[in-house]
């Protein structure tokens, strides 16, 4: 199929041609149609499968016949977090090209009066984060009884980050005789209940099967410990070569942690999180899509849908709490055909939470490599002193090779050098070995169909933060900063028969 197939207008498909689209995805091929009848639809697609244009292009050619008064948009396309508003702003300024349409781009951490100045012109399309489009509702500054064309973007991200209320309440405010367009990358109950409440008999579209996206990222797991994370990571980065990237981290303190420590080991790195000013968030984004900033350690908020072409590699320096979040995460590779590679590295007390991932992706991420050679690794779980814990803490992300240190094979001279072994250290130390994690030497499958509807964790919403819109995952989170680390509580990693065995090679040099 064609995009001259789906029924749009001459001008769209120019832009669309210039955009270098050569045909629709599938959500495209099936939801565009729909769109252009003016029915509601229901679309329902992986990350990176080009949910956006089901949206943006049907309604350019709906917009194209009718005019917009000051401050009474006719279109309104909600996005839970700024950087996907301002991502759906670019799409819609590329597609529109030949459009004569305008649009303002409403979101927090900017300032009111120019945003206030965009309104009191003409504005065909407001595109907004939910709680910024309120404020200006409050003060007066816009009225949306004139939208006739609704969509709620990332509906499965607004609902994790609570913004459902604020969902409906704009809902309320928009003329009930519209078309509503609503769109997520996962389906489950929740999100079919609230699709009933924003939609008015519409057509569900999904492409289940995870598309281009899924089958061009290889996923791989490598098994360490908590301590050793911040070692692991260097090595794995050095090892793969791995130069441009996302490094995801759960919680938002910790992407300026490991961000410093990357630096100061000399990777090129920079960092996004909610907690940055917007203008800062945009100015990191914008460094990191020329390519020259390196990897961008991230938020999943701050990161969620984000489109930033080409991106290799993906690593989760946390599992991710919410088997969601994986598919999203490592959605960040592989785009539009493209080839990537996903790590994720794991501790022991991942373990649920990787089965919950795994359950979700139909299958094992294959490991990479022992995370601890099988005879040293059956250390038992001993009660550590305060000072050893607090150690422990320092080093999780920065150094964090002194326990490991005396039997690292690869250390490269930008790694802190091996400290003193602790007073009473067990012989058997806890090494971390990382193989060079080659597709040759893996065999690291493609990644597995998602063979069922993802089912939602259930998360502590109380520490949501509706201006920057990030969950700060609170206790639940097995990482630095906890009072005691998690893997003193837990029975220690013991590899399992299947996985390779034995200190790892180093690669041929
Ligand atoms: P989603 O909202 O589903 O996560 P996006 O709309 O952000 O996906 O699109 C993901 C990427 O795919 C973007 O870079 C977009 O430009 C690109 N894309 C969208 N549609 C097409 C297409 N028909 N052909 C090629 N690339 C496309
Ligand atoms: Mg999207």
């Amino acid at each position: 199929m064609t995009f001259e197939d789906l029924g749009l207008e001459p001008s769209t498909l120019k832009a669309v041609a210039e955009s270098g689209y050569t045909e629709p995805t599938p959500i495209q091929e099936k939801a565009i149609p729909i769109a252009l009848m003016g029915r509601d639809v229901m679309g329902i697609a992986q990350t990176g499968t080009g949910k956006t244009a089901c949206f943006t292009l049907p309604m350019i050619d709906i917009l194209s016949s009718g005019r917009s008064k000051a401050r009474m948009p006719r279109a309104l396309i909600l996005c839970p977090t700024r950087e996907l508003a301002a991502q759906a702003a670019d799409n819609f300024a590329k597609y529109s090209k030949y459009a004569d349409l305008s649009m303002a781009l409403i979101i927090g951490g900017t300032s009111f009066t120019d945003q206030e100045r965009a309104l009191n012109k003409t504005c065909d399309v407001l595109i907004a984060t939910p709680g910024r489009l309120l404020d200006l509702f409050e003060r007066g500054k816009i009225l949306l009884n004139d939208v006739k064309y609704f969509v709620i973007d990332e509906a499965d991200r607004m609902l994790d980050m609570g913004f459902i209320p604020d969902v409906e309440r704009i809902a309320k405010l928009v003329p009930t005789l519209r078309q509503t367009l609503f769109f997520s990358a996962t389906m489950d109950k929740q999100i079919k209940r609230l699709s009933e409440a924003f939609l008015m008999n519409p057509k569900e579209v999904a492409v289940d099967a995870p598309s281009t996206t899924a089958t061009t990222i290889t996923q791989a797991l490598i098994k360490t410990t908590v301590s050793d994370k911040g070692d692991t990571l260097r090595k794995l980065i050095r090892e793969e070569g791995i130069e441009n990237g996302f490094v995801f981290c759960n919680r938002k303190k910790d992407v300026d942690i490991l961000f410093k420590s990357l630096t100061k080991h000399g990777i090129n790195a920079i960092a996004l999180h909610g907690d940055m000013p917007q203008s800062k968030r945009t100015e990191m984004l914008a460094t990191f899509k020329t390519g020259i900033a390196g990897l961008l350690v991230c938020s999943d908020v701050a990161a969620r849908g984000l489109d930033v072409a080409a991106v290799p590699y993906v690593i989760n320096f946390d599992v991710p709490n919410n088997a969601e979040d994986y598919v999203h995460r490592i959605g960040r590779t592989g785009r539009a055909g493209m080839q990537g590679k996903a790590f994720t590295l794991a501790v022991p007390a991942d373990s649920k939470m990787l089965l919950s991932i795994e359950k979700l992706i139909g299958g094992p991420i294959p490991p990479v490599g022992p995370a601890r050679d099988s005879k040293t690794s059956a250390t038992p779980v001993e009660k550590k002193s305060a000072k050893q814990e607090n150690k422990i803490k320092r080093d999780k992300i920065d150094g964090g090779t002194k326990d490991s240190a005396p039997s690292e094979p690869l250390k490269t001279k930008d790694q802190p050098s091996a400290a003193p072994i602790e007073e009473n250290k067990p012989e058997t130390s806890q090494a971390v070995t990382i193989q060079q994690p080659t597709v040759s030497q893996t065999k690291m499958p493609e990644l597995q169909k998602k063979e069922q509807a993802p089912r939602r964790q259930k998360r502590d919403r109380s520490r949501h933060d509706p201006d920057v819109g990030v969950m700060d995952h609170g206790e639940d989170v097995l990482a630095f900063g906890a009072h005691t680390p998690s893997f003193l509580k837990v029975e220690p990693y013991v590899a399992d028969a299947a996985e390779p065995t034995g200190t790892i090679e180093q690669p041929a040099s």
